[in-house]
């Protein structure tokens, strides 16, 4: 099957958090099981860098009026899957973030740059396309290609299926209603039953509305979308369209994230022989600046700093967390308020430690140096770090809620344990989980069964990649 898979970022070419993962790994894996998929993505500056083989590709002409836009034929780095980089100077070729400026506030033309993403998508699934090479499926995914199934439904002659996978449901992709006018849709698909929602238009709506299926990226996450508490006030729309909903859980890219075999991190180490996790604990305690202690629990926190995230919960936890001897490393950006409140109880106690950026280069020195991963978020779609943590033998300790409910065993099972599952989201809960943590990390017999446990489960793609094959061939056989 053809798959074309839409998306605003990919990993290596260009990431700002799981999407750009699964994006950079998913289209491989569907490869590797021989499908033929090809990333669609816009030209940043970084990612022309980046990806090989370049050529100049195709002209599209001039879409939604906002500039000449190419299509640079090109490979990801791996020097295998296939990337088309929308090429339009104007509203592309931007450096740093590619959806907010440099004082963090939203580019105020992001209406027009990922609806001309989703148009392109739309363009290349018609037949007759110049590129000779039509989709079967359009693999869309969150609000920045949310209005290419819309496109589709409006345009007669594409036999391709789409899919439209929901990474976060809290990003709505909203905007005023005067942007109808320049994002070529007809003016009947501004309604209920279209893309508006409350009075303005919602591109993740649209690829929720007409997308053919619909996916999340856990099972209980595509449960929990469902309900008025985590539905961001499209439950009701996902329930309608229940029947095509489905979970599909993220995998992970076992060869960057492999404790055996990371040039990133100082000390390789093994199941067989974990000496090496203890000499990069002992590393990123001298590199952090906190004490090297190496019997103190190291916890760490890599993510984003956001309100999803529960960082204020560590927060009113530092105290007792300090009391309970533990060490807190945190790497992470986001929010003001989060980084002024983090980088002030690293001032005042020598047991925290706080690096406030994006760097996946110390994001791996932290994974493999830490004893554990606090991932207390409110809500969390699938979650990555929590299976790159378990793969590192760093346990993590978390909320029950989504991809992290359905991938963390809780150590109460003694056989199978991999991590520390709480049910209520609030400090004390979360000191309890901790002391439950550093009660098993002080028994070393136990605790090396834990690290076993989470290091040796499989979460390779394969098994995410198999499960969409499944979806795209009802997809295409339900159409026929
Ligand atoms: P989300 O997509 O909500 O941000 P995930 O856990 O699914 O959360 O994915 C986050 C990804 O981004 C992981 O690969 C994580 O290692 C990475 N990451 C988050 N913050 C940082 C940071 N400050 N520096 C480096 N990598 C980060």
């Amino acid at each position: 099957m053809k798959v074309l898979f839409v998306t605003s970022e990919a990993f290596p070419l260009l990431k700002t958090g799981g999407l750009g993962d699964v994006a950079g790994a998913l289209p491989a894996a569907l490869n590797a099981l021989g499908e033929n998929a090809r990333i669609l993505m816009p030209a940043y500056p970084q990612a022309l860098e980046m990806a090989r083989d370049k050529r100049p590709g195709v002209a599209l002409g001039m879409p939604l009026g906002v500039g000449e836009v190419r299509l640079i034929e090109a490979k990801m780095p791996d020097g295998k899957t296939p990337v088309w980089l929308v090429d339009c100077p104007n509203v592309c070729r931007r450096d740093g973030n590619p959806y907010t400026q440099q004082d963090g506030r939203d580019w105020p033309d992001n209406y027009l740059r990922f609806a001309l993403l989703s148009h392109v998508a739309a363009q290349l699934a018609m037949p007759g396309n110049p590129t000779g090479w039509v989709p079967d499926i359009v693999h869309c995914n969150d609000w920045q290609s949310g209005l290419a199934p819309a496109y589709l439904h409006f345009w007669p002659g594409s036999r391709a299926k789409t899919v439209f996978t929901i990474h976060n449901l809290q990003y709505l992709g909203m905007f005023p209603p005067w942007v109808m006018e320049q994002i070529d849709l007809p003016g009947e698909a501004y309604g209920m039953d279209g893309v508006e929602f409350h009075g303005q238009v919602s591109f993740l709506k649209a690829g929720i509305f007409y997308g053919d299926a619909i996916t999340a990226v856990s099972p209980t996450y595509a449960h929990e979308i469902m309900s008025p508490a985590l539905g961001n006030g499209l439950d009701g729309l996902l329930r309608h369209r229940g029947h095509a909903v489905h979970g599909i859980l993220n995998g992970i890219d076992d060869e960057v994230w492999n404790p055996a075999t990371d040039p990133l991190i100082e000390h390789p180490y093994s199941t067989a022989d974990m000496s090496g996790k203890a000499s990069n604990k002992v590393a990123l305690q001298r590199e952090l600046g906190l004490p090297e202690a190496p019997d103190a629990p190291l916890f760490c926190v890599v993510s984003r700093l956001t309100w999803q995230k529960g960082i204020d919960l560590i927060a009113d936890g530092a105290e007792r967390l300090e009391r309970l001897g533990v060490q807190i490393a945190v790497l992470g950006t986001g929010e003001q308020h989060l980084h002024d409140m983090l980088r002030s109880l690293a001032e005042t106690h020598p047991n925290i430690a706080v690096r406030i950026g994006y760097d996946e280069t110390l994001a791996h020195r932290m994974v493999a140096g830490s004893d554990v991963l606090l991932m207390p978020s409110r809500f969390e779609p699938c979650g990555l770090t929590q299976m790159y943590a378990m793969r590192y033998g760093t346990l993590p300790l978390v909320y029950r809620t989504g991809g992290l409910a359905d991938t963390v065993t809780d150590c109460a099972d003694i056989h199978a344990g991999t991590g520390f599952v709480f049910d209520k989201l609030d400090a004390d809960t979360l000191i309890h989980g901790a002391e439950r943590a550093v009660a098993l990390y002080h028994s070393p017999d136990s605790w090396q069964k834990a690290r076993v446990n989470a290091m040796t489960r499989d979460w390779s793609w394969a098994h995410a990649a198999k499960d969409y094959v499944k979806l795209y061939q009802g997809l295409l056989k339900a159409g026929a």
